[in-house]
């Protein structure tokens, strides 16, 4: 039993990663495209969360207004 190998997954598609030569931020993955496709995910999700807080902000000042007598 080999309890200091710890067995990584590529986030992408699943796959068990042997080797960490595509290692990008802690993560595995079994090909550079994966380790591409994973960053340009996580670019878009953060800039969604960036556009949803600015909604969000909007909206409870507006609602702090109509709700406030
Ligand atoms: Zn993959």
């Amino acid at each position: 039993m080999a309890t200091d190998v710890e067995t990584r997954y590529c986030p992408i598609c699943g796959q068990p990663v042997a080797e960490g030569t595509y290692n990008r931020f802690g993560e595995w993955y079994c090909s550079e495209a994966h380790a591409e496709q994973y960053v340009t995910e996580v670019r878009s999700q953060k800039q969604r969360q960036l556009v949803n807080s600015d909604t969000g902000s909007g909206s409870r000042q507006g609602r702090h207004r109509g709700g406030c007598c």
